[in-house]
C-alpha cells in the first residue's frame, strides 16, 4: 500500500499551532545532535533562556521540558497544588476547560468561573471570588485558541499582587505573538510551548516562575511530582542543564527562532501579528466570515471565524485542504462545525494573509455563498493601507 507521509505540493500549515517552521529553524534542528551535558548544548540552553526572557518580560529563570504544552499546564498545577488549597480557574474556552480537567484528575479543589465562549473573561467576577474566599492560585489561559479571545492579564495580576494567591497563566499560543509582560503584570507562572508563535515544531515546553511562586513550590504542603517537579528542573538549570534529556534539536531550533524574533525586533514582531490578524479579520468580514463571539480583546495570533449560516465550518476546512492543500482548523469541541480558525502566529507575512483570503473567497463561492470576487483581498489591502 502506498503511503503518503510527506506534505503534498503546495501544503500550507495555517493552524493555530503547530505552525509553519522557517527554513532557518529547520536547518538548526537538523544539525548534529549535541550531548545534552556538553558545552555546546549548555551554550544553547543559556542563550535560549536569555533570548526568551525579554519575550516573556521577565528576569526569572526559564525551565525547559521535552513536552507539548499540556504537560506544562499539568506541571504548573501540580507544583502549586496542596491537599487543602483551592484554585480559581477562569475558563473562557477549551483550554480553560483543560485546566479544570487537570485539576479534577488530581483531586485538586477548584472553583471555575466560566465565561461564555467568545466573550472576554469577567474580571469583576474574579475580584468578587477573591474577596469571598482564599485561593491558592488563579489559573487562566492568556490566549484562548479555541475562541480567539485574550485575557486581561494586567488586571488579573493587579488583583493577586497584594494577596498570597498566585496567578498561573497558559500562554502557549500567545507568547511571541501577543504582548507578554510577566514581571510588570505580576504573573507567577507562565507556561508556553515551541510549536505556536515560537515557530518551532512541537517538542519543547517551558515555564517561567516568579519568586512568589517559588515560595509556594518549595513549601512542604504540596502535591508530589517527579518529572514535573519544578524544584528538580531549577536545580538542573542552576547547573546549566536540564534534569532529563531535553528535546535537543528543537531547542537549537528555538534558539534560531528567537534570533529571528530579535533580528526583526520584538515590538515589530508583535506589531506584525496585530496588523496582519486585523487584516485577515477585515478580509473575512467582507465575504461573510464574521469574527466568532462577542469579546473585545481579540487575539493577534488566532483568528476565529463564524461561517455564514448556510455553510458548516467543517465544509470550509475540508474544501481548503482538498482544493489547495491549505490546512486550517475547525473545532473538536462544542464549537465543532461552527467555527473556522486560522493561526496568525510565527512565520507569516502579508502574502500569507492575501493567499488565505483569496482561497477562502473561492471556496465560499464554490460552496454556494455569494461573494463579490476580490472583495476579501480588497478589504485586506484597505486594512493594510490604513494600518
Ligand atoms: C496549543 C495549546 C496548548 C497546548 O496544547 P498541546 O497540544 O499540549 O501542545 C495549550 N493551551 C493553549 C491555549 C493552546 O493553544
Amino acid at each position: 500500500m502506498a503511503m503518503n507521509t510527506t506534505a503534498p505540493q503546495g501544503y500550507r500549515l495555517r493552524l493555530p499551532g503547530p505552525t509553519e517552521v522557517p527554513d532557518r529553524v529547520s536547518e538548526a534542528i537538523a544539525r548534529t545532535t549535541l550531548s545534552h551535558r556538553g558545552p555546546e548544548f549548555r551554550a544553547t540552553l543559556a542563550a535560549a533562556e536569555e533570548r526568551l526572557q525579554p519575550v516573556l518580560g521577565t528576569k526569572n529563570r526559564v525551565l525547559f521540558y521535552a513536552s507539548s504544552g499540556s504537560g506544562l499546564m499539568e506541571a504548573a498545577l501540580v507544583n502549586v497544588a496542596s491537599p487543602n488549597g483551592r484554585f480559581l480557574i477562569v475558563s473562557h474556552g477549551q483550554f480553560g476547560e483543560r485546566f479544570a480537567n487537570i485539576a479534577q484528575t488530581f483531586g485538586i479543589l477548584a472553583d471555575v468561573i466560566g465565561t461564555p465562549w467568545g466573550n472576554d473573561i469577567d474580571i469583576g467576577a474574579v475580584e468578587e471570588r477573591l474577596r469571598a474566599a482564599d485561593y491558592r492560585a488563579v489559573v487562566v489561559v492568556h490566549n484562548e485558541s479555541s475562541t480567539g479571545i485574550v485575557s486581561d492579564l494586567a488586571s488579573l495580576g493587579a488583583l493577586v499582587r497584594e494577596r498570597p494567591t498566585l496567578l498561573v497563566v497558559d500562554s502557549v499560543s500567545g507568547l511571541g505573538g501577543v504582548e507578554m509582560r510577566q514581571d510588570e503584570w505580576g504573573l507567577d507562572i507562565v507556561v508556553s510551548a515551541s510549536q505556536k508563535a515560537l515557530m518551532c515544531p512541537p517538542g519543547v515546553a517551558l515555564a517561567s516562575i516568579s519568586p512568589k511562586a517559588w515560595k509556594v513550590i518549595n513549601g512542604n504542603d504540596r502535591f508530589p511530582a517527579f518529572y514535573w517537579d519544578f524544584r528538580r528542573a531549577l536545580a538542573a538549570a542552576e547547573k546549566g542543564e536540564t534534569a532529563f534529556t531535553p528535546a535537543i534539536g528543537i531547542l537549537s531550533g528555538l534558539l534560531e527562532a528567537l534570533e529571528m524574533i530579535h533580528e526583526e525586533g520584538l515590538p515589530q514582531v508583535l506589531e506584525r501579528h496585530a496588523r496582519l490578524s486585523g487584516a485577515l479579520r477585515s478580509g473575512g468580514s467582507a465575504i461573510g466570515l464574521d469574527q466568532f463571539g462577542l469579546g473585545s480583546r481579540r487575539s493577534n495570533t488566532v483568528v476565529v471565524f463564524k461561517p455564514p449560516p448556510a455553510i458548516a465550518g467543517s465544509d470550509i476546512v475540508r474544501a481548503l485542504y482538498e482544493q489547495y492543500r491549505t490546512v486550517v482548523a475547525g473545532a473538536r469541541n462544542k464549537l465543532s462545525g461552527k467555527v473556522v480558525r486560522l493561526g496568525t502566529m510565527g512565520a507569516f507575512g502579508v502574502g500569507t494573509i492575501l493567499t488565505d483570503v483569496s482561497q477562502l473567497e473561492t471556496v465560499l463561492a464554490k460552496l454556494g455563498h455569494p461573494v463579490v470576487p476580490g472583495a476579501a483581498v480588497s478589504a485586506v489591502q484597505k486594512h493594510l493601507v490604513a494600518n
